[in-house]
């Protein structure tokens, strides 16, 4: 399947001379696959994860963000993959599109998959993804260390769990949704985006 097919999902959604959203390959993948974690204040406030994977991100929303507490479940929807330029995308995304509401980049960084095996003899992220279970450590500015998603229903109702694995970088006090809200790339709070959108679009 082809990086086109792989979006066509991504674009029959959005109508990209409304949205500012990125409509895709214009960006080469880099050396490192990247994750990106970004905020959204759609109907429904929630934190979509990415992970480059084969050309585009692979895309969970977790209504509850990350936790840094190994014994913390976290509820991680599929939805459709996303293109490589999304990792960088802030903004509003206008009122009766597809996800409306706004966006920032809450933490991004390169990331490695921890199933492909010392030797690489283990899975590659497609082998993980199809059997249900990714391990992957992040190097980001807010989260480090392996976090695994786990598929525990598929077909229609498809629901995976994100679980933070128990590591230096795991910490059950810390609970950085809360203390550390602003964009990594920008230092704009999400408000912040809404806020500045709201005005340049005279209100
Ligand atoms: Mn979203």
């Amino acid at each position: 399947m082809g990086e086109n097919d792989k979006l066509k999902s991504y674009r029959e959604k959005r109508d990209f001379r409304r949205t500012g959203e990125p409509s895709g390959g214009e960006r080469k993948p880099g050396n490192e696959p990247l994750f990106v974690i970004q905020k959204h204040d759609a109907s429904n406030l929630h934190y979509d994860l990415r992970l480059e994977v084969d050309g585009v991100l692979k895309s969970w929303a977790v209504p509850k963000g990350p936790s840094t507490d190994p014994s913390v479940k976290r509820l991680a929807l599929p939805t459709e993959d996303h293109p490589l330029d999304y990792a960088d995308f802030e903004g509003t995304i206008p009122e009766g599109q597809y996800g409306a509401g706004s966006v920032i980049v809450w933490d991004t960084g390169p990331y490695r998959n921890l199933r492909a095996g010392k030797e690489g003899d283990g899975l590659d992220m497609t082998g993980a993804l199809d059997e249900g279970k990714v391990e992957v450590w992040l190097e980001g500015q807010k989260l480090q260390g392996g976090y695994a998603l786990i598929r525990t229903a598929g077909g229609e109702d498809e629901r995976w769990l994100l679980i933070k694995m128990d590591d230096d970088g795991a910490d059950a006090r810390r609970n950085p949704t809360s203390t550390e809200p602003a964009s990594v790339l920008s230092g704009r709070t999400l408000e912040e985006v809404r806020e500045e959108d709201k005005a340049q679009n005279g209100g």
